[in-house]
């Protein structure tokens, strides 16, 4: 950050008002719109990220901010002692999109409250003696305890042992590993369609469709983790559509409500069933104001047709990249693309190196392992952006051990 951007954040001398958590920031940012960002020093950045696979309809999209803004000062907070009108549209809207049958939704916050959620509603139906929850290696579920303990990153359970147990993990794609490991004990199988954060792997079609046979057979709860690959991000409306499986649980949140903090589990309806009044709850969760933005999002990608926006814009982005003779492979699907680059391009130096140097020409992508970058840009992204956000990742590549 530049002292300007440093002074925004509130740094004071060596003092951080904040933890240093997410360790230091490199950019204020002030103002959105559409696929661009500027910081405090009024400097452009092309958006190629969306906050994570968030704000998929861009920054400041007048018709959500209208939607928001209409809300604040009508009705933002009730807590759920009692209804408000947009928990039902919302979440009639989500049922329709998942297109599994009959299901209900609960809201939540965030993707780690989902999976937990996810996770307390499968324990609650499967009963006690049947509570393991078998997960993938490298997959990523969330922070909290539960979660992490889902997450197949042993590296990020060490500092918080003892996590909480009845979690199992296995090879991710494998499914004579996952069969192996079906104890009488498992309750469930949680996965992502994609898993993004461990890299941009994409499950093969048919794994999920033998994992779908395995759970059926055993009696099994298949619950699809769709925080980051739900509403039209791979090109379909949920990752698992692209498998042709339906799960029995989902996980949602990121591109839910372009930015709002809203995250959902759907289940179908016996499995949702099994969560009476008091098994679980939030105090925020399926506020006005939040679900103001869901229903306005949901809303748009309907009317967009957001999963062939999404494919014709991948198409468009996915070719640029490959006619990049240092791109090694291109993987993921719809607009989460990750980058495999080769050992030539990268040069000694990483994928998120690379991404901090492109980062400093304008372009926000990230780094998703030592080799590879991700992108998930909005869907609103123009051919226009498409060229510049291309040519920005060829120059940095070119220049091995180039700085900004
Ligand atoms: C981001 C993510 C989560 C966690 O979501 P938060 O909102 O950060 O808690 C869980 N699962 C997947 C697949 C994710 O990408």
């Amino acid at each position: 950050m530049t002292a300007d951007q440093a002074a925004a954040w509130g740094a004071k001398g060596d003092h951080s008002p904040l933890m240093n958590n997410y360790g230091s920031p490199p950019r204020l940012f002030v103002k959105g719109q559409g696929a661009e960002l500027w910081d405090a020093d009024g400097v452009r950045h092309l958006d190629f990220l969306c906050g994570l696979a968030v704000t998929s309809l861009g920054h400041a999209d007048p018709e959500i901010a209208a939607a928001i803004a209409a809300q604040a000062i009508t009705l933002t907070h009730t807590s759920n002692l009692f209804a408000n009108e947009h928990q039902a549209p919302v979440a009639e809207r989500i049922s329709e999109l998942i297109d599994c049958g009959p299901g209900q939704v609960l809201f939540q916050n965030s993707g780690a409250e989902a999976n937990e959620a996810a996770i307390k509603l499968a324990r609650k139906y499967q009963g006690r003696g049947r509570h393991v929850v078998i997960s993938a290696m490298r997959s990523f579920h969330g922070r909290t305890l539960a979660t992490l303990a889902a997450t197949g990153q042993p590296e990020k359970h060490e500092p918080f042992q003892p996590l909480p147990e009845g979690f199992h993990h296995v090879a991710w794609n494998d499914l004579d590993e996952l069969e192996r490991a079906l104890s009488p004990e498992v309750g469930a199988i949680l996965l992502e369609p994609v898993q993004g954060e461990g890299g941009v792997n994409a499950a093969d079609p048919a794994y999920l469709q033998g994992v779908r046979a395995l759970c059926d057979e055993r009696g099994i709860l298949l619950i699809m983790d769709e925080v980051q690959t739900g509403f039209a991000r791979t090109g379909e409306w949920f990752g698992f559509q692209h498998a042709g499986v339906q799960p029995d649980i989902v996980s949602l949140a990121k591109g839910i409500a372009n930015g709002m903090p809203v995250g959902a589990i759907w289940a179908r309806d016996d499995v949702a069933a099994a969560f009476v009044p008091g098994d679980h709850g939030s105090t925020y969760a399926g506020q006005a104001l939040a679900l103001a933005g869901a229903r306005a999002t949901l809303d748009r990608y309907v009317a967009m047709d957001a999963p062939a926006v999404v494919r014709e814009r991948s198409a468009a982005l996915r070719g640029a990249l490959e006619a990049l003779d240092t791109v090694d492979h291109v993987r993921g699907s719809g607009l989460l693309l990750g980058i495999e680059l080769t050992a030539e391009a990268l040069a000694g130096r990483t994928g998120p190196e690379i991404a901090r140097t492109c980062l400093d020409r304008g372009l926000i992508i990230n780094g998703i392992t030592p080799t590879a970058l991700r992108l998930a840009p909005p869907f609103i992204i123009a051919d226009q952006q498409i060229a510049e956000a291309v040519e920005i990742i060829s120059t940095v590549i070119a220049e091995p051990g180039g700085s900004s």
